[in-house]
């Protein structure tokens, strides 16, 4: 039995009426550019996260970029943000001029406040927490980190659309500044790159709008060098179009994690494999359901793709051993907790629309590899 990573084909099948006349109905308009298509979907989502406005992006990592932007962050500065997570997250952090702090993290594999605490230094500007995997980062401690350093906190939510922790509201309204992706296999994916900024402040909105089209406050006038980041009003149509469903979708891949816990708890692999725990609340929305094998991670992930499973490591060489931040001084500190992660963890096929069946056959065949 086949078992794919995502199943994107059998979203489209359930969509393919709505989403074409999405589509035709922008080519009717022509309107490609910004635009009421855009506006619409900013506003969808603004009320959906509960912040006062929202900047539709070019991609998760130009909103990141612009997030950093808006709140001045710039040359001489140093960010502090976790080893381990996708890269884009640091990068943004370099297109600024400015300085990635490696912070470890905990064993829910998001960033550590005591950690991040000890690496405060008087050029510390600013904090990017991630949602890694779809779980909300519990705010309370990086509030307070932030009001006794001095600092901003933006939000990496590219893997934590939709999530809503009781007492703190959803992610992307918690921060200074959030990023959202649209890539297609995110929880809310385009028909290509797409991005979203979020954020409280009118003025930072207003000047995130401004810095997504070159700056330009109106036509041909530029109050400073921005880019083009823009989202294209063709994905704005595909994501509205697509928003409906993602609190069903999110609920169902809670399900399907549910099932995963199940399965495992009753069977031969209980006590070799380490789940992610399962929330009450709506704080998790299983962007990846990964968990941790300490035993032979590399070869049950060759035994399970030879059998056409689609599983897969997110991360396997953290960020402060990439080759292009050797140089970065926070880049020498060894991070037991990320180092041992990314050579345990492993993510399993997780999507609205996977079976009973493929997710039995899944911890089936992990019984089988260590039953060899
Ligand atoms: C996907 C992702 C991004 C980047 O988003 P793109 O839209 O691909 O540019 C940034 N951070 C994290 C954690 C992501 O998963």
């Amino acid at each position: 039995m086949k078992v794919p990573q995502l199943d994107l084909v059998a979203q489209y099948g359930t969509l393919r009426g709505a989403l074409r006349r999405a589509v035709d109905d922008l080519f009717e308009s022509q309107r490609f550019i910004l635009g009421p298509a855009v506006e619409d979907f900013e506003d969808a989502m603004a009320g959906l996260l509960g912040v006062p406005g929202a900047v539709g992006l070019s991609s998760g990592s130009e909103a990141l970029r612009v997030a950093l932007a808006v709140l001045d962050v710039g040359p001489g500065d140093e960010v502090l943000l976790p080893a381990f997570t996708f890269f884009a997250t640091a990068s943004a952090v370099v297109h600024r001029g400015a300085r990635p702090v490696f912070v470890d993290v905990g064993e829910d594999f998001l960033m550590d406040p005591a950690d991040a605490a000890v690496q405060v230094t008087s050029r510390t500007r600013a904090a990017i927490c991630v949602h890694l995997y779809g779980l909300q980062v519990p705010w309370a401690p990086w509030r307070e980190l932030a009001a006794a350093h001095g600092l901003r906190l933006i939000e990496d939510a590219a893997q934590c659309v939709g999530a809503r922790r009781a007492g703190e509201g959803h992610a992307g309204s918690l921060g200074d500044a959030a990023a959202f992706s649209f890539f297609p296999s995110k929880n809310l994916g385009g028909a290509g790159d797409g991005g979203l900024l979020t954020a409280r402040d009118p003025a930072l909105l207003a000047r995130a709008r401004r810095y997504r089209n070159h700056g330009e406050a109106c036509r041909y006038h530029h109050e400073e060098v921005g880019i083009n980041g823009r989202l294209d009003a063709l994905q704005a149509v595909v994501l509205h179009a697509k928003l409906p469903h993602l609190a069903a979708w999110n609920e169902a891949r809670r399900a399907r994690a549910g099932r995963y816990e199940a399965l495992f708890a009753a069977s031969r692999v209980a006590e070799r494999v380490g789940r992610p725990v399962l929330p009450a609340g709506g704080e998790h929305v299983f962007h990846q359901y990964t968990i941790r094998v300490p035993e032979r991670r590399d070869a049950l992930l060759d035994w399970l793709r030879e059998r056409e499973i689609g599983a897969a490591v997110y991360y396997p060489l953290p960020l402060h051993r990439q080759p292009c931040f050797a140089a970065e001084p926070s880049a020498a500190r060894p991070l037991p907790v990320t180092e041992r992660l990314a050579g345990e963890v492993l993510s399993l096929p997780i999507y609205p629309e996977i079976s009973e069946d493929q997710q039995a056959w899944v911890v089936a065949s992990i019984e089988a590899f260590y039953g060899r």
